[in-house]
C-alpha cells in the first residue's frame, strides 16, 4: 500500500472545486475563504439534509447516509451523502446537489472518487452511482467508466498539487465566475485588468469552458 505520510490528504469535495475552478479550490481550501450566495446556500440545505448518519431498509436496498470515505491508493478523505447497496452488496453512490440538473461534469468528479474509496474499502467494484439535483428532483445515472475515472485521477493529481503549493492559480476571468460564491474575495477581473495595465503583453488565463 502506498506510503501516504509524505502526501496531503486531498478532501473529495474539493475535486469539485478544482474542476470547476483551480483558484475556486485553493481559496477555500488554503485561504478558507469562503462566501454564501444562493448556489452555495441551497447546497449546504441540501448537504444537511443528507449528511445526518442514519442507515434504514427501503425496498430491498440498505441506505446508508454520511458514510465516511477513505483511501489509502489514492490520498482522498471525505464523507458520501447516500450509498445504497442492492442485494447483492453492490455500493451505488448518490451525490446531492442544488439547484436544477445540469451536466455535471465537475459534480461527476467527486461522485467517481467516491466510488474508488468504496472500491478500496469494501473490495467491490462500483460501476455507477447518480447525481440527485435537489431542485428539479431529478436522478441522472453516472457510468463510471474508465474516462471518468482517468479524468478523476487528473483532478487528484492537480488538486494535491493546489493543496501543495503556495500561490494561488490564475484568475479564471471567464463565464465561470459570475455564478462563483467567491467573486467578490476572488476579484478576477481588477487582477487581470490590473496585470495588462502593468504589462500589456502578459499571457491571458486561459479559458477552461
Ligand atoms: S471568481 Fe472566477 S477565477 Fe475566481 S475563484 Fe471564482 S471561478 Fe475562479
Amino acid at each position: 500500500m502506498k506510503d501516504l505520510t509524505d502526501d496531503v490528504l486531498v478532501p473529495i469535495s474539493a475535486l469539485e472545486h478544482a474542476s470547476y475552478c483551480p483558484r475556486q479550490c485553493a481559496l477555500i481550501h488554503l485561504e478558507s475563504v469562503w462566501d454564501e450566495n444562493v448556489f452555495t446556500l441551497r447546497g449546504s440545505a441540501a448537504h444537511q439534509r443528507a449528511d445526518e448518519p442514519t442507515t434504514r431498509q427501503e425496498g430491498g436496498r440498505r441506505i446508508e447516509r454520511g458514510l465516511p470515505l477513505w483511501s489509502e491508493r489514492y490520498g482522498l478523505i471525505g464523507k458520501a451523502d447516500v450509498v445504497e447497496f442492492d442485494s447483492s452488496g453492490t455500493p451505488y453512490p448518490v451525490e446531492y446537489k442544488s439547484g436544477p440538473a445540469r451536466e455535471g461534469r465537475h459534480e461527476s468528479i467527486q461522485l467517481c472518487a467516491q466510488a474508488l474509496c468504496l472500491e478500496e474499502m469494501l473490495g467491490t467494484d462500483v460501476p455507477k452511482g447518480a447525481l440527485f439535483w435537489i431542485a428539479s428532483r431529478k436522478r441522472v445515472e453516472i457510468a463510471l467508466d474508465e474516462n471518468l475515472r482517468a479524468r478523476t485521477l487528473e483532478i487528484i493529481a492537480a488538486t494535491r498539487s493546489i493543496l501543495q503549493g503556495t500561490d494561488l492559480p490564475e484568475p479564471a476571468n471567464d463565464k465561470r465566475c459570475p455564478k462563483c460564491s467567491l467573486l467578490d474575495a476572488c476579484l478576477p477581473g481588477a487582477i487581470v485588468r490590473a496585470r495588462l495595465a502593468f504589462d500589456p503583453f502578459a499571457p491571458r488565463p486561459e479559458r477552461m469552458e
